[in-house]
């Protein structure tokens, strides 16, 4: 038996339907994974294959996405199962065909707000999870300071040092401790999407808002939307709907290029040098602004 064909068969038991698909429709587009759509003429699925080390990156995933769509705000797929099969990891979720404009419009722009309501307890998550293809952990902290020193910059130059850029980690060393000037305001933890770049957004047949691809966590919502302006920006009615639905705190701008360091940081680590001098740019920046 083939992987589509196991695939097959278990969304035919998780269905309980009897599932019989054409051979698998390759789609382009991931970064990270091979994407199939598997369909016959009543039921249509998405695949992420990846190699067999990476179940646990799947079903994250899968919980994740699962989180969200519990919040009934802004769409995302609904996880229908993960696996391996044959040396193959793999995950299956609602397939969301792509519709009209709507990827970062007003209606988005209120979904995330409605989404970033949802609060937990504490900083973190309750399992570790994947940013792009690295490892992003989720400990528990209970103040953001702490949470984002730890768990997302300080994780990151440790990452940047063992991959050749130890000058990164010794840039970004002070950083760290300059956190209490630079995130000068007192978050609530949201539900964050946590991967929030302009190809995991986009609009539904019915041109409704859907994202993909989420690396969730409760934390400052700010980080989300300092993604969204990571590379290039949504357009001008989704930040005013946000605005609107919940204003950003005075001083937003700096914290934004500090949450966003850890992207950018994350791109070093798994692209190479291209993002480095990027990265160093954006440390000057922040040791300039404390
Ligand atoms: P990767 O994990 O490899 O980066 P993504 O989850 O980002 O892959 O998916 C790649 C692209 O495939 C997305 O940008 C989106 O256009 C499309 N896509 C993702 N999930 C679905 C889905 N459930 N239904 C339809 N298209 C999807």
């Amino acid at each position: 038996m083939t992987l589509w064909q196991h695939i097959a068969a278990r969304i035919g038991e998780a269905t309980g339907s009897n599932f019989r698909p054409q051979p698998p429709h390759h789609l382009g587009g991931g970064c990270i994974n091979t994407a199939l759509r598997l369909a016959d003429g009543d039921q249509e699925w998405f695949i992420k294959i990846n190699t067999a080390d990476r179940p646990a990156m799947f079903e994250a995933e899968a919980e994740g996405l699962a989180t969200m769509a519990k919040t009934g705000t802004i769409r995302v797929p609904r996880p229908l199962l993960t696996g391996t099969y044959d040396g193959q990891s793999f995950i299956v979720m609602e397939y969301i065909a792509s519709g009209g404009s709507g990827a970062g419009s007003q209606a988005a722009g209120e979904q995330l707000a409605a989404m970033h309501r949802h609060t937990a307890e504490h900083f973190g998550w309750h399992r570790d999870n994947t940013i792009g293809a690295t490892h992003q952990p989720n400990d528990w902290r209970d103040t953001w300071i702490d949470f984002w020193r730890e768990q997302r910059l300080g994780f990151q130059l440790d990452l940047a040092a063992s991959n050749g850029y130890a000058y990164l980690k010794r840039l970004g060393e002070p950083l760290l401790e300059r956190f209490p000037s630079l995130i000068d305001h007192d978050p609530q933890p949201s539900l964050l999407h946590g991967d929030l770049w302009g190809g995991n957004i986009s609009s539904d047949r019915e041109g409704r808002p859907v994202t993909f691809d989420p690396a969730v966590y409760y934390g400052d919502r700010e980080a989300d939307l300092a993604m969204t302006e990571l590379f290039g920006g949504f357009e001008r009615e989704f930040y005013a709907a946000y605005q609107t639905a919940w204003p950003l705190d005075p001083g937003y701008a700096v914290r934004k290029t500090l949450y966003n360091l850890y992207h950018v940081l994350n791109h070093t680590n798994l692209f190479g040098c291209g993002y480095a001098g990027q990265t160093q740019r954006m440390m000057e920046r922040l040791l300039a602004e404390c």
